[in-house]
């Protein structure tokens, strides 16, 4: 079975060759939908029974590693040289330096990246991370998924 969360976070970016505005420093209200799938916990008795995971334990682990690490900050490319140049130089601003164009598609990827190292698979039920839409604004989205990785 396949369950999801959603969380959202307030982010800075550009796109820094981009032919049009997108290449302006703007922020979006950035949301995240994280999928699981696996079999139910069938532990009787214990608190995640009938359970793919207990959403409150995805929240958890999306809050500290994905909302706390961006929320507010502002993402930038590490070949981006006005920005790095800028933020080297006010360190006191949050931003988080990627090795990336931050699009959508990219931070859908660096965020099933972060879930993923701390999805543990506690009870043998083949828990896995399936798949992080990240939705841009309300109309536009990118969906990473294992696949996508394994040609890299
Ligand atoms: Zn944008």
């Amino acid at each position: 079975m396949k369950i999801s969360k959603q969380i959202e976070w307030d982010m800075g970016h550009r796109v820094t060759n981009h032919k049009s505005k997108c290449r302006f420093l703007h922020g979006h209200r950035y949301k995240a939908e994280i999928s699981l799938t696996g079999n139910l916990v069938d532990v009787k008795g214990s608190s995640d029974e009938g359970m793919v995971i207990d959403f409150g334990d995805v929240k958890k682990i999306a809050t500290k590693y994905v909302h706390d690490a961006l929320d507010h900050g502002f993402m930038v490319w590490n070949k981006d040289k006005t920005l790095t140049n800028f933020f080297s130089k006010n360190k006191e601003l949050k931003h988080i330096i990627v090795p990336f164009v931050p699009t959508a598609e990219n931070i859908a990827g660096w965020v099933f990246l972060q879930i993923d190292k701390h999805i543990k698979d506690k009870y043998k039920t083949n828990l896995k991370l399936y798949s992080v839409k990240i939705w841009e604004t309300p109309t536009s989205s990118a969906t990473c998924t294992r696949k996508d990785f394994s040609d890299a």
